[in-house]
């Protein structure tokens, strides 16, 4: 396994280091006020106060010169740090001999495949045929084309608190109130289930586990007359929930889903381009259920640095589709490609998927300790360094911290260096999901922090 000594040699030393007073300083300031005059701030960080000037390994600095760790990989997508030596190695070495061939077979692409295809989960490892996309969203797209394309069918099955992209279909499985508003009527033939959310279910389980219901719930759906889910071609689901609030089920959800879609002949969709490529301490997340997805959708950390996602599909259903029926003119740049080889080569030698279940449960251990001491954690909960903190006003009631409380958390860790960004049904959930290369000490280092900043709120 990579050593601590040389993890700490991919990012800047002395971190955090806040040289101004107070954040944003003055350079960053001017930028994020002249910022929504020419581009629109509807992106995700579109109202984050921080600017990036130069990223290494798991350290940022912003243009007034402090020193920032990183806690949220640009929301997962650093998986092995920015700018890793090997990473900047492959870029030099492909754009001095092919950059991009607009979806024309290239070398490094075909690689790429053959790679994916060694690294898959079972069902698919060895048995499935990846097609390459340039973001998530348009994954999912794609994967809903694909899934009715070889079903003949046409609704698809997807859950309370997903986050699936921003496009049309993926937007129209995609919950969640400013994603949504305004922007419909969406691609219909779309069905909802309750996820199981345990912290926050809103129905009795009785003697049963949010798991048991919700899977049972999906059987029921999908195999019994007049419920209308009569013609589903996909269940897509994320193994652990992201954007919805870092829920990480138990497997028996997941096999329960599994079960339900064979019985109704629904494919089985895993989304793992937040939870995948080794966050959660298996490569893909939903091995840690032993469910056998038929589709799964990635992106995120495969690329990094660059962009790089698509869908890995399941040999004899991706057959069935035919040929040229999805020209993308971007996927599969040769330097994204000879990135995304590196990054998997990078997690592998250094055994970074099994440091990740390490490190992410001493992480987990000790902030659920904590809070015993801190009652405004409602609930620390994750799987590898995929760990969500869900925040309350009021621990009895489950009352979620409301946008100042969460403006104070996010600002009192800015200010002494540490980034990490909310997400939740509420925006009251902390998520830490640095890169996967990030050291101890710096990880031990941004939860004192996080620990002293939650004791001031
Ligand atoms: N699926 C999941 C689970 C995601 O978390 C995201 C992004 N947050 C997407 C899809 C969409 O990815 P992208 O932003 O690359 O379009």
């Amino acid at each position: 396994m990579i050593t601590e000594q040389e993890l700490a040699e991919l990012s800047f030393a002395d971190a955090p280091k806040i040289i101004t007073d107070g954040v944003p300083g003055p350079k960053a300031a001017e930028l994020l006020a002249e910022a929504p005059e020419f581009e629109s701030m509807t992106r995700g960080g579109g109202g984050f106060p921080l600017v990036f000037d130069v990223g290494k390994g798991v350290t940022v600095k912003d243009p007034d010169g402090n020193l920032y760790i990183d806690v949220s990989a640009g929301v997962g997508v650093s998986s092995v740090g920015r700018s890793h030596p090997r990473v900047i190695e492959a870029i030099k070495r492909q754009s001095q001999i092919l950059t991009h061939a607009s979806d024309i077979s290239n070398t490094r692409r075909g690689e790429l495949a053959k790679k994916i295809a060694s690294i898959a989960p079972p069902g698919l490892r060895n048995n499935c045929i990846s097609y390459f996309t340039q973001s998530g969203s348009g994954a999912l797209e794609c994967a809903i084309k694909f899934a009715r394309r070889v079903t003949g069918r046409n609704q698809i099955l997807a859950f309370h608190g997903a986050y699936h992209g921003v496009w049309a279909a993926s937007n129209a499985i995609t919950t969640g109130d400013q994603y949504r508003r305004g922007y419909g009527p969406f691609m219909g033939g779309v069905i909802h289930a309750p996820y199981p959310y345990a912290y926050r279910f809103p129905l009795p389980l009785g003697d049963k586990s949010c798991e048991e219901v919700c899977g049972d719930y999906v059987d029921y759906l999908l195999n019994t007359p007049y419920t209308a889910a009569d013609d589903v071609a996909a269940v897509i689901v994320e193994p652990v929930q992201g954007e919805g609030g870092y829920v990480p089920p138990a497997p028996e959800f997941f096999l329960k889903v599994k079960a339900a879609c064979e019985k109704h002949g629904a494919l089985f969709v895993a989304d793992e381009v937040q939870a995948g490529t080794g966050r959660t301490g298996k490569m893909w997340s939903i091995e840690h259920s032993g469910v056998e997805p038929d589709l799964i959708t990635f992106g995120k950390g495969m690329g990094g640095d660059l962009p790089m996602a698509g869908v890995i599909m399941r040999k004899d259903l991706a057959q069935q589709l035919d040929d040229m029926s999805q020209p993308q003119t971007f996927a599969a740049n040769a330097v994204s490609s000879a990135v995304t080889m590196t990054n998997i080569d990078v997690i592998q030698e250094g055994e970074l998927v099994t440091r990740a279940a390490q490190l992410g449960k001493e992480v987990l251990d000790r902030v659920q300790a904590a809070s015993e001491n801190l009652p405004i954690i409602g609930e620390a909960r994750g799987r590898g360094l995929m760990i969500g903190i869900e925040l309350v006003k009021d621990r009895e009631t489950r009352e979620p911290a409301d946008g100042d409380m969460m403006m104070k958390v996010v600002m009192g860790l800015l200010a002494n260096g540490i980034i990490m960004v909310p997400c939740g049904r509420n925006g009251n959930v902390l998520r830490l999901m640095p890169s996967l290369t990030i050291t101890r000490d710096y990880m031990n280092k941004a939860v004192d922090i996080l620990l002293d900043v939650l004791g001031t709120v």
